[in-house]
């Protein structure tokens, strides 16, 4: 498996010269668009990477996948989707359009960012510390990378030029969608999306997705079945934004991108995938990753359906 892997990561190398890096985070154009890498780990135990695999990114929309399993322990399914909803939107990932044309004003579903800002402020938590440190304990243990961290300069250039986010957050606390000090919550999201990881973290929290909410290495369940399936079947229907459809046409598996190039997939029972891909399609989806992932499914016959 590993040597094919390999050689389909090679062959697609050439598409990140078809993609661009997000400037609307400037600290995220500082990368090489031509990185590409990808790690595999198996539930079984099984781990490897091909290509730039140890390049270090920032999670950016992928830690809404793990902020939704925190928030789904915290509260239970019922007070969740009071306040989110459950459909694709077919917007972008940013879009505010859907909040004010639809009554009663409810973010479209978890994984675009008015429902990751929801979802955040959903997690329990005395001061918006307490949050940030249960959601990054929650990550290293995960992982099994005590080390794992924000990365600073990301932080403070996403807070800095946030206000497309920052203009979400107030909408949402102006309809009760979330209560409490916006600023406050909006920098936990921040925060959360500044967090450095490379593919093996991102293989590991699939293959810990793929394992219905149990770390595979240890055995300790973290997540509930039924939370862990929540989040892989957003992952498919939203996880790619305005890109769902056609990923799961093509990969037929649960995927969350990130405007970091970063790609979580997971194979149900199987294998959980870490890719990065910094150079994006127009959706803001690594534009190589998506491809590598399509073909590696189609070599494997991974799809789900
Ligand atoms: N931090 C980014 C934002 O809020 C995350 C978006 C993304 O990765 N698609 O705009």
């Amino acid at each position: 498996m590993k040597n094919k892997i390999c050689e389909l990561l090679e062959k697609n190398r050439q598409n990140t010269k078809n993609g661009s890096l997000p400037t609307y985070i400037p600290e995220l154009i500082k990368t090489d668009p031509e990185i590409l890498g990808i790690y595999i780990s198996k539930l079984n135990g099984e781990e490897f990477g091909c290509g730039n695999y140890k390049h270090k990114f920032t999670m950016q929309s992928i830690s809404k996948v793990i902020t939704l399993m925190l928030a789904l322990e915290d509260n239970g399914e019922k007070f969740v989707f009071s306040k989110v909803g459950m459909e694709p939107t077919g917007d972008s990932f940013n879009s505010m359009m859907k909040l004010e044309i639809v009554t009663p004003s409810k973010p479209f579903n978890p994984m675009i960012n008015a429902g990751a800002i929801a979802v955040t402020s959903m997690i329990k938590g005395i001061s918006s510390k307490e949050k940030w440190d249960r959601i990054l304990d929650f990550l290293r243990k995960i992982t099994c990378n005590p080390n794992l961290d924000i990365n600073k300069s990301v932080y403070i250039s996403e807070k800095s030029t946030g206000d497309k986010n920052r203009a979400l957050a107030y909408f949402l606390k102006d309809v009760g969608i979330i209560v409490g000090d916006a600023e406050d919550q909006l920098n936990v999201y921040f925060m959360q999306c500044s967090i450095e990881v490379d593919c093996c973290d991102i293989a590991r929290i699939a293959s810990f997705i793929a394992n219905n909410g149990i770390i595979p290495s240890s055995g300790e369940k973290l997540v509930s079945k039924k939370n862990a399936i929540i989040a892989k079947t957003f992952m498919l229907t939203c996880g790619m934004y305005d890109g769902s459809g056609e990923f799961a046409i093509n990969a037929g598996i649960p995927a969350k991108s990130g405007v970091g190039g970063g790609i979580m997939a997971v194979v149900p029972n199987n294998l959980g995938i870490g890719v990065i891909g910094p150079a994006l399609d127009i959706k803001g989806n690594s534009i190589a990753g998506v491809k590598l992932l399509s073909d590696i499914s189609k070599e494997f016959d991974l799809s789900i359906f």
